[in-house]
């Protein structure tokens, strides 16, 4: 069987029938007023694609769901004297672009168009029905360009001297008739078929062939959608919303999708057919209007609004139509819904009963979290919005428009706030985006280039700003209605709506943020909403999840900052930082150092200043863990560049003022200049290779751990060691790190419990975990090298440099460095936990890549089953958040087995 009537579907079948098509299914067998029809399965358009052929027996299939609507409608396809007309609507499981349009009015010709007119006693309608089917089915079907009809319309309408399609009248439809005609013969050099159940079968044959039209292909293939699911079709018997002013056609939300709000959302058109209500040809009214025009039907939306919220148990988009007084549902969905809509429904439908606790949490997501926590202008300032383009890195920017990189730098420098606004970036922008606060482009999607890159800076990004005309030669762009934006002037760009205002448009905290951080209580009488319902999601994802969040901080402030958002340790306190400022001197005088004195001495100088660092952090984070990785950037990031340094001596050499210090250290940075720093002299390398440095690090750590046991506190530190490739390294450098807190905790008389261990963050440690977790107490994955180290991309070179076409080949549907690879590092990952608990059973096993914070990858490390993530502290609440799906998401699969 190849085909269901929509009484034999349900919503469960969207695999078979497509989303449209099992909706339309559930509405029929909810008892509600849908036109008779049937769907064509996904599993048709598959052998149609394999083959070539329609599946055997589907023709007949056909013929037989029609006579079903025939009788039902009391009509027959083609006849002359009262047809029976049907849309044929593509619909996959996944709503894509790129597939085929939907088809109205099939079934129409030159005879009976005579007889709907006179069917319905309206001579206008039917040649109006006409010209759409020519127009949409000359489009979708035959491929002709779209342009044309619509020229051919524009010039009836000038004829006419009329404003709008309703202006014409049927005579001015007839003839516009026979011009679609004539262009269906120009382009075709076929008449248009005049035979119903022909146009019928070559619809539905252009619906299956639209699965694989070159949007759609490159939109699978970035949102990773398999390629061979095949659409389903949907043959529905049309209802007519343009037989005059008590018809209509009309869209409506069950609740605001911006606010969630409960009440009466969506848009209504009388005399209108299909598209026309969003098409924007003429102003449609606000769905309370329907009171008015038509108050039996409104009340009946009303009515059928209520059964589709309690029956979805969730918010609805729905799409209806009114044919001279009678209601007709021809679609619905759970409807897009804003960020913030999202976690205020969800709480709503707890308290309204609908859903429980455990299915609100998976009805939000770190995404729209992490979208309510970026700074956002203020709904209350001045706006005047000039374009919008696609939200590509959210968050909300305001500077002067610059058109060029060294424009950008120079402003940049000189402390104004820019926005790059370009056609498009590449490659050569990078500096230019680095120095702007947000970047405005007029082509791309998502994947482009400036989108990809800002999304790795964290940038507030617009692109495909497409109304825009970029001029980067005259320095200026133009909008629609002629608005001109030269350089200099302000605009502001909001990256979460796409939105580009001009001007600066105020901006404001996110209430989310100011109840992270305690500015707000979410039980006071007047508390915001939105900021309610956060709360009570974020208490409800704490109460799941089994996984601990940790947040990343070098610093008492960062330290501080990530304890307010919710995180429970710091899972990576990097230490490079404590060797910059002053204290450069003494690391240039470690690496010049010409014999053991010398460098004991410069060592000796760094470790009381970051004995402070410790004890501030320690003090911040009293009570919870704090994993300090040893240093682990290559040295000569510490010293003076080459170029400058090189620069400095040769001028000095002419003058004959040589400072033989400068010479010193132009050796050295010579002597450690590396061409691929990133596999060079660093990590746990750089503790076996400069001795004394890791001990004065794990000393100071030792000592500051002391300082806090004596002042009462309860430091929980543990010493990190990174890049470790080999066991051996690790067993070298451990026992170093051991010797030197042995001998704090002796010489100072208090008992210190400092666990050792290392960071997985290279494929030979991954597969070698099972020996390197003798060695460590812990381990902590570095998803970013590890990342780098097994695709092998420098993360710096790459990212910038071609990201953005692997991403539009299609090689991968999203950067791995912002989510994890699950197949090809998170196999590593596996392994290396299994195999590592294996070894050492009480292993405890974390992550600190910014991965940590990634949705997508939060599932994966909580399946793997590690025992926390670690983040920065700004996606840490993402990380709870993500970390409670999980967990209820898992239990929800696991009951559908069970079941
Ligand atoms: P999309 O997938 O773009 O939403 P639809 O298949 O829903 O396309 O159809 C496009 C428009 O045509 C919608 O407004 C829909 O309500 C309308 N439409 C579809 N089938 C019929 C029908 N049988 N009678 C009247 N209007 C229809
Ligand atoms: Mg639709
Ligand atoms: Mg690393």
């Amino acid at each position: 069987m190849f085909s269901y009537d929509f009484s034999q579907g349900n919503k469960d079948m969207r695999d078979l029938l497509g989303g449209k098509g099992a909706n339309l299914a559930e509405m029929t067998n909810l008892g509600l007023p849908v036109p008779p029809g049937f769907t064509i399965t996904t599993k048709a358009c598959q052998v149609y694609l394999e083959t070539g052929k329609e599946p055997p027996g589907l023709t007949d299939e056909v013929t037989a769901h029609l006579a079903t609507i025939e009788r039902a409608r009391g009509k027959t396809l083609g006849d002359p004297a009262d047809p029976l007309l049907v849309s044929v609507r593509s619909g996959a499981k996944f709503s894509m672009p790129g597939m085929m349009d939907t088809v109205l009015n099939i079934g129409l010709t030159d005879d009976s168009v005579h007889g709907l007119a006179a069917q319905a006693n309206d001579e206008r309608f039917a040649w109006d029905s006409y010209r759409r089917l020519l127009q949409m089915f000359g489009k979708t079907v035959l491929g002709i360009d779209g342009e044309r009809f619509e020229s051919a319309l524009e010039d009836a309408k000038q004829a006419r001297n009329a404003e709008h399609d309703v202006d014409l009248d049927a005579e001015d439809l007839r003839d516009l008739v026979a011009a679609y005609k004539r262009i269906v013969q120009e382009e075709t050099g076929k008449e248009f078929p005049q035979d119903p159940r022909e146009q019928l079968d070559a619809a539905i044959r252009a619906v299956f062939e639209s699965w694989n039209a070159p949007r759609a292909v490159t939109y699978r293939r970035q949102e990773r959608i398999p390629g061979d699911l095949g659409t389903a079709v949907n043959v529905v018997a049309m209802v007519f919303g343009n037989l005059g002013a008590g018809s209509g056609t009309g869209v409506a939300f069950t609740r605001d999708p911006a606010s969630g709000a409960r009440g009466i959302y969506g848009d209504y058109l009388s005399n209108a057919q299909g598209e026309d209500v969003v098409a924007g040809i003429r102003n449609t009214v606000p769905l309370t209007e329907l009171a008015r025009l038509d108050q039996t039907s409104y009340h009946q939306l009303l009515d059928i609004m209520a059964t589709l919220e309690g029956h979805y148990r969730d918010l609805c988009d729905i799409e209806f139509t009114i044919e001279r007084g009678k209601l007709w549902m021809l679609q619905t969905r759970v409807g897009k819904r804003t960020a913030a809509a999202a976690f205020r429904i969800a709480t709503q439908l707890v308290d309204e009963g609908l859903i429980d606790e455990d299915e609100a949490l998976r009805r939000v997501d770190g995404h729209q979290l992490a979208q309510l926590m970026f700074p956002r202008f203020d709904d209350r300032g001045r706006r005047r919005r000039i374009s919008r383009g696609m939200n590509a890195s959210p968050g909300a920017a305001v500077g002067r428009a610059v058109f060029d990189n060294a424009t950008a730098v120079e402003w940049a420098r000189s402390g104004e706030s820019v926005i790059l606004v370009r056609r498009e970036t590449n490659p050569d922008d990078l500096e230019g985006m680095i120095a702007a606060r947000g970047i405005l482009t007029s082509r791309g999607g998502k994947t482009s280039h400036a989108a990809v890159v800002a999304r790795g800076m964290g940038k507030t990004c617009v692109c495909g700003a497409e109304e825009l005309d970029v001029d980067t030669v005259g320095r200026r762009f133009t909008g629609p209605g002629g608005v001109e934006v030269h350089e200099g002037d302000v605009i502001s760009i909001d990256g979460t709506s796409g939105e580009v205002f001009l001007g600066e448009v105020p901006v404001v905290d996110s209430p989310v943020v100011r109840y992270f951080e305690g500015d707000l209580d979410p039980r006071a009488a007047d508390a915001d909403e939105l900021v309610r319902a956060v709360d009570r999601i974020m208490r409800l994802a704490d109460a799941r999840r089994r996984l601990d969040v940790r947040a990343n901080a070098d610093s008492p402030a960062d330290a501080t900052r990530a304890r307010s958002m919710g995180a429970h340790g710091i899972g990576l306190c990097r230490t490079e930082h404590m060797f910059l400022g002053e204290r450069r001197t003494h690391v240039e005088r470690l690496i010049l150092a010409e014999g053991d004195e010398e460098r004991e001495k410069a060592l000796a100088a760094l470790l009381p200043p970051q004995r402070d660092d410790f004890i501030g952090i320690f003090a911040a984070m009293d009570g919870m863990p704090v994993t300090v990785r040893l240093l682990d950037p290559p040295l000569h990031e510490f010293l003076p560049d080459l170029t400058e340094l090189s620069v400095r001596v040769a001028v000095a050499r002419e003058r004959g003022e040589v400072d033989p210090d400068d010479v010193r250290l132009l050796r050295a940075v010579r002597r450690l200049h590396e061409e691929n720093p990133m596999l060079g002299l660093r990590g746990v390398r750089l503790g076996l290779l400069v001795p004394g440095l890791f001990t004065m690090q794990v000393r100071a750590i030792a000592e500051a751990a002391v300082a806090r046991i004596e002042a009462g506190g309860d430091p929980r530190v543990e010493v990190m060691i990174p890049l470790v490739g080999a066991v051996q390294e690790l067993e070298l450098i451990r026992d170093e790190a051991r010797a030197a807190i042995d001998d704090v905790q002796e010489r100072a008389g208090v008992a210190l419990s400092i666990p050792v261990g290392t960071m997985i963050e290279l494929p030979r440690a991954a597969l070698t975990a099972g020996r390197i977790a003798r060695a460590a107490e812990f381990f902590s994955f570095g998803t970013n090298d590890l990342t780098q180290t097994a695709w092998g991309f420098s993360r710096d070179d790459v990212e910038g440099a071609f990201f953005s076409a692997y991403l539009e080949k299609g090689i991968f549907g999203v950067s791995p460095f912002e989510s994890l690879d699950a197949e090809g590092v998170g196999r590593l990952v596996r392994i290396a936990c299994e195999e590592g608990r294996a070894a050492r059973p009480d292993l405890k096993v974390g992550v600190c890549g910014e991965h940590g914070g990634d949705p997508a990858s939060v599932h994966f490390f909580h399946e793997v089953g590690l025992d926390y993530v670690s983040c920065s502290p700004f996606r840490v609440p993402v990380a709870r958040v993500e970390a409670g799906r999980a967990a209820v998401l898992a239990s929800a699969d696991a009951g559908d087995e069970s079941r």
